[in-house]
């Protein structure tokens, strides 16, 4: 293996990029007692936009990290699900998570300055050497493999700094990701432009809709409208990219503009005032977000996040492909350190399960954004991709509450199956357990009592279990195929396939 010793590196992973990509890797790696230095252009808290959050990262990859509860009690909105003026339906649709899985019930809507920090702090404490105002600059590779990178520090100084693994999790404007080689491909249908902007004063949906995420079509695109505090409100047009040249001329103008063709949106800001001072003051734009690179990853060098890839911004997915794929490269890098596993088959284990995620959002993605159809034709659409036995309406809340990966199973109630399907993913009766008692300690019943709205969906599980059957067998026509240890860090061997059952056969003739 071409690989360097401890021995001859400064660290055993640079990240670069601390955002929730960053973070997430950085902390996952320090925690099986890597030495990791993570590098960060800005000071935080900084501002980002990508603020409507889903249960698979607040309760799943959070819970992994130890911050769930830090999250939960920062204040910020409750969201339990979203609210959608789309397609044929003349009026708003809503979905809910809270039965989307026993874990799912609930996500929030962050200030992602908020959010983006506690990731971080939370990385330093668990040793992770974060600094802030390093600017990486350039990587420092051979033909073999990357070895490292050189940064400018805030006093302007310049290091090199070598590693074993560099990651790239610098965001949609990452510089460095075209040393794993590839090209950055812009996704074919979704070639949008954002514009946005945040208001205080805006209206709320009544209860229980209240902290869901409103998106609403009109006539030349889709508004979100996202409640982050009692006060203020993310709102922000996604419309064709041939809009560049309006948009670019006059942002302040184009947004109005834009609010004024959504009747709903223009009524719920009848009483607001934009805000025009601080980190939120200013107009944004947007473009050319929607991608994937063609190569995730080189020998030393692995691209997570923005960095990787991005779908688009209607369903929230997100922060949760970054957080997501941020475990799945610590899973390589963890497993590579401990030599369990070679780094080809590792990373390769990564790219499989973090396409396989992209893949399955952009085919969702493509059904819904075809606005002539009504939301029963997208509820079958979910069913289709997850290949489910539940409905049409429970497979689309569970795809939405980010769900997809089939890693994050129900676990508080279900009739056994459950544990035994996670068991066969490769997660012990340990994890099951503690991850239980986790669960059950923060769940509050939402019953269909608090859901007046008729669309409000459920979500069994024999979905689930569906789901995880379709990924199960993709996965195992894999020959290099891994599993996940039962403590979520590392990779390994699959466990050998159960012998098929022989039939007792009838005693040969003349035998006794
Ligand atoms: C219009 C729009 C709306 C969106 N809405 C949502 C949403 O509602 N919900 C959701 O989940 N997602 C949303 N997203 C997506 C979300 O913004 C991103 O997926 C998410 O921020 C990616 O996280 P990341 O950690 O990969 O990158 P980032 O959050 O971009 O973090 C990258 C970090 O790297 C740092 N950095 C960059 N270059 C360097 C360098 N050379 N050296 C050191 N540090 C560097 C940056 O300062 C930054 O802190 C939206 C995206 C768009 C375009």
């Amino acid at each position: 293996m071409n690989q360097p010793d401890r021995e001859s590196t400064d660290v055993d992973v640079v990240v670069v990029g601390g955002g929730p990509a960053g973070s997430t890797v950085a902390s996952f790696v320090a925690k099986q007692g890597g030495r990791v230095l993570l590098l960060e252009k800005e000071t935080f808290p900084r501002y980002q936009i990508g603020e409507s959050l889903l249960p698979s990262t607040t309760q799943w990859i959070c819970g992994l990290l130890g911050v769930a509860d830090e999250v939960e009690a920062a204040g910020f909105q409750t969201k339990t699900g979203g609210t959608f003026l789309w397609g044929a339906s003349p009026k708003p649709w809503s979905f809910t998570f809270a039965t989307a899985s026993h874990r799912g019930r609930h996500a929030f809507q962050v200030e992602r300055m908020k959010f983006d920090k506690i990731l971080l702090d939370n990385a330093r404490r668990l040793g992770v050497d974060v600094r802030e105002q390093c600017a990486v600059k350039d990587v420092v590779s051979d033909p073999d493999r990357v070895r490292g990178v050189t940064y400018t520090d805030a006093g302007g100084a310049e290091h090199t700094v070598t590693a074993r693994f560099v990651v790239d999790a610098s965001g949609n404007s990452s510089r460095i990701r075209r040393h794993v080689g590839g090209t950055r491909e812009l996704a074919e249908y979704f070639r949008n432009i954002a514009v946005f902007g945040y208001f205080e004063g805006g209206k709320r949906m009544d209860p229980p809709l209240r902290g869901n995420i409103l998106c609403a079509a009109f006539g030349g695109g889709w508004f979100w409208y996202i409640p982050l505090t009692d006060e203020l409100t993310s709102v922000g047009a996604v419309v064709p990219a041939d809009m560049v040249d309006k948009i670019q001329q006059d942002r302040e103008a184009a947004l109005t503009q834009f609010i004024g063709e959504s009747p709903m949106i223009s009524d719920f800001l009848t009483d607001a005032r934009r805000v025009t001072e601080g980190p939120y003051g200013e107009v944004r734009v947007r473009k050319d977000y929607s991608y994937s690179n063609t190569r995730f990853w080189r020998p030393g060098m692995a691209l997570v996040g923005d960095a990787a890839c991005f779908v688009d911004p209607l369903f929230s997915t997100g922060v949760y492909l970054a957080t997501y794929s941020g475990l799945l490269a610590a899973r390589s890098i963890n497993s590579v350190l401990a030599g369990q596993v070679e780094e080809q088959r590792a990373f390769a284990e990564a790219e499989f399960r973090h396409r396989r995620e992209y893949n399955l959002y952009y085919e969702f993605l493509k059904a819904v954004y075809d606005t002539h159809q009504d939301e029963t034709s997208y509820f079958w659409t979910a069913k289709k991709l997850t290949g489910g036995t539940a409905s049409e309406a429970d497979s689309f809340s569970y795809l939405t509450a980010g769900l997809g990966a089939g890693e994050y199973t129900p676990v508080d109630g279900g009739p056994g199956a459950p544990d035994a399907a996670a068991r066969s993913r490769g997660r012990g009766p340990d994890e099951d357990a503690a991850m239980r008692a986790f669960w059950q300690g923060r769940t509050e019943e939402f019953t269909t009592e608090h859901h007046p709205d008729p669309n409000h969906l459920r979500l069994d599980d024999g979905n689930h279990q569906r789901l995880l059957r379709t990924i199960e067998e993709g996965w195992r026509a894999r020959p290099d195929r891994l599993t996940v240890s039962g403590d979520s860090m590392y990779w390994q061997e699959p466990e050998p396939e159960p012998e098929p059952e022989t039939a007792i056969s009838a005693p040969a003739p003349g035998a006794g």
